[in-house]
């Protein structure tokens, strides 16, 4: 503990934003990081506590306490050995998480939480900035081969830890870039791409292959996997989007959040957006644009299409608007339902609650319109309220209901990996290994839709779990 009065005598200060006006005119990040004073004196907030809750809050079990002390004693470079011993990528996390941990602080309970996240970021971008992050190279290979399918963050997690475990690891990726939902769901002004890159370049130094535009089951058998690999990784995500099936919504104004968010990164990279796009290019630009769905994804959407100079945004959730505030003594130390107005819903957006859509207006090829209708919710079950039907203009819908689990058609089916009940593959997470021997499942393919934070730790637990069972042992930690 850096400082023992630290929380006594200072309040909580946040990272600053770009004005709406200003960072509404690109897709660049606008997170305004504190300087070093500033964050050395919220680090000194943190008490050092005998049962440090927001270690156990964070699901990579980040050693928080001793980095705060850290970087309260400005050692910038062990901090950052100290955060990287739980967490291959920080400069993730440290910008998306909706840090858990935070809401775990014991100075959650009667005050405000230590800034946690910020001090994570800036202690990894500077650890970049210093030329500190270096390639770490195994001390001998191992001469086993492992395949990983998919490379969001859980394929990236287990590909990393087990080339540092000397094993050579090639990640299989259907898209054309690396870095699944955070290159392609998660916008720029969220997470900029370069720092995407700039991971894989280390990777690749350590060992990593990756061979991109190759999807498993399609352009390349399961069996071939198999064949050639001691073990095979499954960490494809939970990709099947929740349709809404309701009369109009086959019509082209209603789209795949997906479709719409993918679209935009592939133009910030300067990329060609129709060559993942069936239907065609889509913008919000000049719409009236309704968003169904209130969480992250839909968010996004709000965001991107304030971007794209949409002529209104309204965000529509089916549950009930939830308290500003949670009671601390009910919550802490969980994560907390409340409401969440997040920096795009800052930037401008109609919100609306407890409301359900009901038809799409349009002539089949224009959508004009959503009828909607209020509902109440009572123990658990919805009910539309008498004469409460509505209409909201709108010319493009985008849908953003969450997913349903991971694609099965090729690389599941082929596998012959067990799911469970709700349509994940089936694996524990001691194991992580399926019915089918050599092949082991991580991330939102094993744990269903979920996040960044979860999809590290899975991919690291995994890691040590393939590279136990092929050598017998494992000195990789969990
Ligand atoms: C729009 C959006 C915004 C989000 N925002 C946040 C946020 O702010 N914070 C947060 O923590 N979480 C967020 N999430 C959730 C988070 O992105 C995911 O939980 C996380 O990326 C899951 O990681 P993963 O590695 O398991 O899967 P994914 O990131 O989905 O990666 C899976 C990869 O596998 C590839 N793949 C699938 N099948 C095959 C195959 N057969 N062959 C080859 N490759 C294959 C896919 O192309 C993809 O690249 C968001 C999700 C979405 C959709
Ligand atoms: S719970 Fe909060 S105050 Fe306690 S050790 Fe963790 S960051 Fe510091």
């Amino acid at each position: 503990m850096g400082k023992e009065t630290g929380f006594l005598e200072l309040d909580r200060r946040e990272r600053d934003y770009l004005d709406p006006k200003e960072r509404l005119k690109n897709y660049r990040e606008f997170v305004i990081q504190p300087d070093d004073a500033t964050l050395q004196s919220q680090a000194s907030r943190c008490m050092d506590c005998g049962i440090p809750y927001c270690h156990n809050g964070c699901p990579v079990n980040n050693i928080i306490p001793d980095w705060n002390h850290l970087v309260y004693e400005g050692d910038w470079k062990n901090a950052l050995t100290v955060l990287h011993s739980t967490n291959n990528f920080p400069e993730f996390t440290g910008r998306i998480c909706p840090a858990p941990c935070e809401a775990s602080c014991t100075l959650n309970i009667i005050d405000q939480p230590v800034t946690i996240k910020s001090i994570e970021c800036a202690i990894v971008d500077r650890g970049w900035q210093e030329g500190w992050i270096k390639p770490q190279l195994p001390e001998k290979k191992t001469g086993k081969q492992v395949a990983v399918v998919g490379s969001g963050p859980a394929g990236l997690a287990c590909a990393q830890q087990l080339a540092r475990a000397g094993h050579s690891v090639t990640v299989f990726e259907k898209a054309d870039r690396v870095g699944g939902l955070l290159r392609y769901g998660i916008p720029d002004f969220k997470m900029e791409k370069h720092l995407i890159n700039r991971r894989c370049v280390q990777m690749e130094a350590e060992g990593v292959t990756f061979k991109t535009s190759k999807e498993v089951g399609v352009d390349i058998s399961f069996k071939t996997l198999q064949e050639n690999y001691g073990a095979v990784v499954l960490a494809g995500g939970a990709e099947e989007a929740r349709g809404l099936d309701i009369p109009g919504a086959e019509m082209p104004g209603v789209r795949l959040a997906m479709e719409f968010l993918t679209q935009q990164n592939k133009r910030v990279a300067g990329d060609d957006e129709l060559r993942a796009a069936p239907r065609g290019s889509l913008f919000a630009t000049g719409k009236h644009v309704v968003v169904i769905g209130g969480g992250d994804t839909g968010s996004d959407c709000v965001g991107t299409s304030n971007r794209q100079g949409a002529a209104s945004v309204t965000q529509l959730e089916i549950m009930p608007k939830p308290p500003e505030k949670e009671d601390k003594a009910l919550t802490w130390p969980d994560w907390p339902m409340k409401l969440r107005t997040s920096s795009s819903h800052q930037e401008g957006v109609e919100r609306d609650w407890a409301v359900l859509a009901k038809r799409v207006i349009g002539d089949g090829e224009k959508v004009t319109g959503l009828e909607c209708v209020r509902v109440e919710w009572s123990g658990g079950q919805m009910r539309e309220v008498d004469g409460s039907t509505f209409t909201i203009p709108a010319d493009l819908i985008l849908l953003a209901m969450g997913f349903t689990g991971p694609k099965k058609a090729g690389l599941l089916e082929q596998a012959g990996v067990d799911l469970s009940a709700r349509g994940n593959v089936e694996a524990d997470t001691d194991s992580y290994a399926t019915n089918v021997p050599g092949v082991f499942a991580c991330g939102d393919m094993r744990r269903g839709q979920s996040l960044v934070v979860w999809a590290i730790r899975e991919g690291r637990q995994c890691a040590r779990s393939v590279d136990e069972a092929l050598m017998g042992a494992t000195a990789l930690p969990r």
